[in-house]
């Protein structure tokens, strides 16, 4: 049987979710700009290959498919995306069908829909969580684009998907850029869940004095209680992980530098731009960009006199951290789906925030089993905040007292926690009902008469400042 589904982007991502279609029964023609790289992928694609067609052109691919086409693009986001699609879509037939897969800017995704509108294609763009291991096992796929297209790919994307309970983790959350909207702030939280995570290990580590094998023992422990995810799981792992060169704990030769590639920062600049506040996850991007400075840190330690101390033994049991990384993690996602809740309201994209929760339970980097209750939760009450539903409230009524120990401690120590601090400072003011914003209010009106209103309800033009 002919395929009508097309890959274009034999890389890491693109030749795992090829193998994947082909493993689930799809026959799938593919494209790669270096041919041969599509030569040696059918070489070592097994069984398999009888699934997949080889093109070396564009124009190969278009014509080994039967229309109305589905081609998945795979390539790096950005221009490389744009370059694509204009090349592509020329050899195509209205009905045919380009999908963005890679992780573009959700603004990108929306302007390439609309571009496609009337222009002889349809588009849509999906994000798909779960690195190369999830692409070729069952990724999680947060896709974006109307109904329609969905009907058509839908079956296929979902019989790709990871499965949590053999509900595929694949779906429709809106139109447009929903899906790459939803995909960045996935990746917004996993900075965050990550920076969390090695914020209890500085704590451990500096503080507390323990070795990496004693960590990664506590990591496996939280692993089997309320804290079980693929993050702590792989936390656990590499801490255990040997460096053959040296017989070191391997994270011990690694250098405190954290890479990143953009989504953490996009999430943030969206959220300001929703005017959502998402502390947790502005902190831990501020971190990775605070790790990149090593000479400026070495230098801080040495005109400043360095940190951390080390705690008093016992100062902190390991219940406490891990009573605080939950209550972290429920504030953190509180605010993710704040922001995803603000994002529907400002596009009208009425985001399933439930469907979410529930496709994030497996496949993603951020899989846990607290999504599991947060997708029940959230399908309980969907209107309101993560924080209130009385699951999570009650868990972090008894959480709050360790958060509040751990980063008071760490403070004491100079160990830096900025995204459990942040976590407990949005959660403080979440609870005070008389804030000290009167006084900013007071202050703008002062130089810039912009006047204020009263606790009893009147509207004041201007205060009666001075002269003025
Ligand atoms: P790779 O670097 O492994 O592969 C890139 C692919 O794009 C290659 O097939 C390459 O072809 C092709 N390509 C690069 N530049 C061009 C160009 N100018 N014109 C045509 N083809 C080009 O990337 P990944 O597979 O890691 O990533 C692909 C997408 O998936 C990205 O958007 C990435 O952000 C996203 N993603 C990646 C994840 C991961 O864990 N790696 C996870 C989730 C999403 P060639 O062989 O000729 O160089």
């Amino acid at each position: 049987k002919a395929p009508w589904i097309g890959l274009i982007g034999l890389g890491t991502m693109g030749a795992a979710l090829a193998l994947n279609m082909a493993e689930k029964g799809w026959p799938v023609a593919v494209h790669n700009r270096t041919e041969s790289v599509t030569q040696q992928f059918l070489k070592t694609a097994g069984p398999l290959a009888s699934k997949l067609t080889g093109a070396p052109t564009l124009q190969a691919l278009v014509d080994a498919l039967t229309p109305p086409r589905a081609i998945i693009l795979m390539v790096p986001a950005g221009e490389v995306v744009d370059q694509q699609i204009a090349a592509l879509a020329p050899l195509l037939d209205p009905g045919d069908l380009i999908i963005d897969a890679g992780n573009a800017n959700y603004l990108d995704t929306e302007r390439r829909f609309h571009d496609s509108r009337g222009a002889g294609y349809d588009f849509m763009g999906i994000g798909v969580s779960g690195g190369e291991e999830g692409a070729r096992h069952g990724p999680s796929i947060m896709a974006g684009g109307e109904a329609r297209q969905w009907q058509r790919v839908g079956p296929l994307l979902r019989s790709i998907a990871a499965r949590f309970q053999d509900e595929p983790c694949a779906a429709l959350l809106g139109p447009g850029g929903a899906g790459h909207f939803v995909k960045m702030v996935h990746n917004g939280i996993e900075y965050a869940d990550m920076q969390m995570i090695a914020e209890t290990y500085a704590i451990m580590r500096d503080g507390l004095g323990l070795d990496a094998p004693r960590i990664a023992d506590i990591f496996a422990g939280w692993n089997g209680g309320p804290l079980e995810s693929y993050l702590i799981e792989i936390s656990a792992e590499v801490l255990r992980a040997v460096d053959p060169l040296t017989g070191q704990p391997m994270p011990d030769v690694i250098l405190d530098v954290a890479g990143q590639k953009g989504t953490g920062r996009w999430t943030a600049i969206e959220a300001q731009k929703l005017g959502v506040a998402i502390p947790v996850i502005e902190a831990a991007v501020a971190a990775r960009n605070i790790s990149a400075r090593p000479e400026a840190r070495a230098r801080g330690a040495q005109t400043f006199g360095a940190l951390p101390q080390r705690l008093p033994p016992d100062a902190l049991p390991a219940a406490d951290l891990e009573q605080a990384l939950i209550a972290g993690k429920i504030l953190c996602y509180a605010q993710g789906f704040e922001m995803m809740t603000a994002s529907s309201t400002e596009f009208g994209w009425n985001l399933p925030l439930p469907v979410i929760a529930e496709i994030w339970r497996a496949g993603c980097i951020i899989r846990s089993a607290m999504l599991n209750d947060m997708a029940e939760a959230l399908r309980n009450s969907p209107d309101d905040d993560l924080i209130f539903a009385p699951f999570f409230s009650a868990k972090l009524i008894h959480a709050e007292p360790a958060l509040r120990r751990v980063v008071a401690a760490a403070m004491q120590a100079g160990i830096a926690v900025p995204a459990l601090s942040a976590g407990l400072s949005w959660f403080d003011a979440m609870r005070t009902p008389r804030g000290s914003a009167n006084l900013i209010q007071a202050q703008r009106d002062f130089f810039g008469a912009h006047g204020f209103v009263r606790i009893d309800g009147q509207d004041v033009p201007h205060g009666p400042w001075g002269a003025g």
